[in-house]
């Protein structure tokens, strides 16, 4: 497993470069992320780290679910936490979709329009692209525990 914190290997209990405890890792909480990134943002920015180990607050199987079924519009992201790049997910393929059914339905009724759409739907395939890539790298990460969690660390959360 890598520090959550360095992002070295570590090897044996604890990270031999800035002494994270691997015990602190199998007990860090996404729950405690989340609600201290709500509660005192500040904070958070020095006490969250993204950990590819799944913290026992998140299912393991409900993150693989919602990965392989709606992680294109970002589901395990929201799950998580990570809802900016939840949204980016969720906003370019809502809009491609939406493009390209006004783009067939523009070409069928042969609208005035669709040429200019036909540039705008072109120009929004390139951020859905990115979020589609986006996914199906989430969909493996899911299995190669490489999908990143925001968590904090220990067990002194509740
Ligand atoms: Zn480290």
């Amino acid at each position: 497993m890598r520090c959550p914190v360095c992002g070295l290997k570590i090897r044996g209990d604890e990270c031999r470069y800035c002494h994270t405890r691997l015990d602190d890792v199998y007990q860090s909480s996404n729950h405690a992320a989340r609600a201290l990134r709500r509660t005192d943002p500040k904070r958070a920015r020095d006490e969250v780290v993204y950990t590819t180990y799944v913290p026992n607050d998140v299912k393991k199987t409900k993150l693989r679910v919602l990965t392989w079924t709606l992680g294109y519009v970002g589901a395990n992201d929201f799950l998580v936490g990570r809802f900016l790049r939840g949204w980016f997910k969720l906003v370019s393929t809502v809009l491609i979709f939406a493009s390209v059914i006004v783009l067939v339905i523009g070409e069928i009724n042969a609208l005035a329009f669709t040429d200019t759409f036909q540039t705008i739907s072109e120009i929004l395939a390139f951020p859905a692209s990115f979020a589609f890539l986006m996914w199906v790298l989430d969909c493996f990460g899911v299995i190669f525990n490489r999908y990143k969690i925001p968590v904090v660390l220990g067990g002194s959360h509740e």
